[in-house]
């Protein structure tokens, strides 16, 4: 539910930002009277915090990704791995990186950039044309539709998981993603870097064959995450 009130909440303010004739000062007015009117609950301090870290998500999320981190990323070395399929992108000799059809690979923001992801080296890894469009601004797993996760009653989750629509692997990846950040208290890259691509997804528990919901990842050591 936070993450659909914070979306709710970055949609506003770059729509209030987006006439850029009209001054700031009046802008921060405006997302302050309607953050005031949603959130009429908080006191003075809890909403000025909330206007401040407002108001710097979207200026964060206005930011292009700079040359300089574009090079540092790509020409660290010549190979990558999208870090969410795990499929093979290679620099060309003009040192454009693409995967194996020939798309360009990009960087994508962990943190989606339209809910105040930055464009800073903590939040970006390589990612290929697919999976970034695929994942677009999902953030967590509970975006994803519930109806997505019915399947037949003979469902087995162990022959069923490789067939798994992109979408919904890019939602189980977040969730354990999610879970390993806020139960290690490292940044969500360093969580999707530990996670490692769904390639080889894998239920948690062998008897476990239908029951989607129950794939908790759990691990003893970083690296080790099941699904
Ligand atoms: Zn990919």
């Amino acid at each position: 539910m936070i993450a659909f009130a914070f979306k709710r909440i970055m949609k506003a303010s770059h729509g209030i930002f987006r006439d850029k004739a009209v001054d700031r000062t009046i802008c921060n007015a405006r997302l302050t009277t309607t953050l005031r009117e949603w959130f009429g609950w908080l006191d003075r301090e809890d909403l000025g915090v909330l206007v401040r870290d407002t108001l710097r998500a979207k200026d964060a999320s206005d930011n292009p990704i700079p040359k300089s981190i574009e090079t540092e990323i790509w020409h660290k070395r010549r190979i990558h791995k999208c870090c969410f399929c795990g499929t093979t992108l290679t620099a060309d000799s003009d040192s454009i990186v693409r995967d194996v059809q020939g798309n360009r690979a990009t960087l994508e923001h962990v943190w989606p950039s339209s809910l105040g992801g930055d464009s800073v080296s903590d939040n970006l890894v390589p990612a290929c044309a697919r999976c970034n469009q695929v994942k677009s601004d999902l953030v967590t797993w509970e975006q994803g539709s519930v109806h997505e996760f019915i399947y037949p009653i003979d469902f087995h989750l162990s022959d069923y998981l490789p067939r798994l629509p992109l979408a919904q692997k890019i939602l189980l990846q977040r969730r354990a993603v999610v879970m390993l950040a806020q139960r290690e208290k490292i940044s969500l890259k360093h969580a999707l870097l530990a996670v490692g691509p769904f390639g080889d997804l894998k239920p948690l528990d062998a008897d476990d064959t239908w029951d989607i919901f129950n794939t908790q990842n759990h691990l003893d050591s970083l690296g080790e995450v099941l699904w």
